[in-house]
């Protein structure tokens, strides 16, 4: 967008110096020919503005760049031959039109000083070919272009030098924000596995016993708020020790994940259960009164009945004993809640296990 303006820019000034043309030669044959070159320059120019303007993408095509500048160049040169006695008018052009070359096109040290060689050398020849200086005219001309073209050179080179700085200082500032952003995501992680640890059981995947307090004593809250029952459940497996014993503590632990998955698949979403310990599991049911705690215990105690067992561990069922306490009053917290709970299940176990038990006032319990 930049170099279609500076082009267009370019042009018209080009263009423009006709009126000066007219004024020196009047309406003669070199004025006509004047005016032709400028024309052709001057809509070449445009032309080009208006390629690049419509295409666009032509950063990867040096070539584009160089264009302009050639055929500005030889414009400038032609004028020369045709208006040879306005020498000194057209020694300063070619220095601002050497000077507009290296500042204003970027980036491309090397198209744009052969072009301003080529301006700087058509114009010296041309200028001893056809306006007839002096050797001594002709040298002080060429040490005149010579610093143009040095002070250029040195001001685009400088200017290239910096921005390669700055591209290589962006560059890092990219690569470091890339580190950054790759150790929040690793500490994120971090954090999460740090979380799974502290909330998960990491045999059986439940909530582990100090999170499971946590969600329960929320939904214990909750039910007293609104005045709802909330059931809790001691579950634990029967003769554990026998199974660990026959079969090693490999195939203990399998049986415990496959109780662990039995229960919480025999559960609502709402409920929460957490591994309280070896072969011990927590529930917490909101909304849940006797009755139907009850008929979630026996679905649950039914569920780990029906388990297959490994090849070679099939001569005995798994079966589990479940302490029932109900939260209905105001008074029991969470740990009094689980107290009675654990009540009920002991009771259950010295009635001879596989079954469960609902805590009551001097616990006589019942058996199911
Ligand atoms: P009861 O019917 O009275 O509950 O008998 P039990 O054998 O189940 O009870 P006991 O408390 O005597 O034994 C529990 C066993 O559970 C002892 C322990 O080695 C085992 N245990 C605890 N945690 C794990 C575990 O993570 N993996 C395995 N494989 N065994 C465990
Ligand atoms: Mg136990
Ligand atoms: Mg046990």
């Amino acid at each position: 967008m930049e170099t279609c303006l500076s082009l267009t820019v370019a042009a018209l000034i080009f263009g423009m110096f006709s009126v000066s043309d007219y004024y020196l030669l009047g309406l003669t044959k070199e004025y006509y020919l004047l005016i032709a070159m400028r024309i052709v320059v001057v809509s070449l120019c445009l032309m080009l503005a208006f390629t690049i303007f419509r295409w666009g993408s032509y950063s990867s095509k040096v070539w584009l760049h160089a264009m302009p500048l050639w055929i500005l160049a030889t414009g400038i040169i032609l004028i020369v031959p045709l208006r040879p006695e306005s020498l000194s008018t057209q020694v300063t052009a070619v220095v601002v039109a050497i000077m507009a070359f290296y500042l204003l096109i970027p980036n491309l040290l090397t198209v744009v000083t052969f072009a301003s060689l080529y301006l700087s050398a058509g114009f010296l020849v041309a200028a001893v070919l056809f306006s007839e200086i002096s050797p001594v005219e002709a040298l002080r001309l060429s040490l005149l272009l010579i610093m143009a073209n040095a002070v250029g050179f040195f001001a685009l080179l400088r200017l290239e030098r910096l921005q390669r700085k700055q591209f290589v200082l962006l560059h890092d500032e990219r690569n470091q924000n890339h580190q950054l952003l790759k150790e929040i995501a690793h500490r994120k992680s971090l954090e999460e596995q740090l979380r799974m640890v502290a909330e998960r059981d990491a045999l059986t995947g439940l909530n582990s016993r100090s999170h499971f307090m946590k969600r329960a004593r929320a939904l214990l809250q909750g039910s007293r708020l609104e005045k709802r029952p909330l059931g809790l459940f001691m579950i634990d497996v029967d003769y554990f020790k026998r199974i660990n014993d026959t079969w090693g503590h490999g195939h203990g632990d399998w049986v415990l994940t496959r109780i662990a998955e039995a229960c919480a698949h025999s559960l609502r979403p709402t409920d929460v259960i957490g591994r309280f310990g070896g072969e011990e599991f927590v529930v917490a049911l909101p909304d849940t009164g006797p009755r139907d705690a009850q008929r979630v215990a026996e679905r649950l105690k039914t569920r780990v009945a029906e388990l297959p067992l490994k090849e070679g561990m099939d001569e005995r069922r798994l079966s589990v004993t479940i302490g029932i306490a109900i939260a209905d009053d105001e008074g029991a917290d969470l740990e009094a809640l689980i107290s009675r709970a654990d009540q009920a299940l002991y009771a259950g176990k010295r009635d001879g296990r596989n079954r469960l038990v609902i805590w009551r006032e001097g616990l006589g319990g019942e058996s199911g």
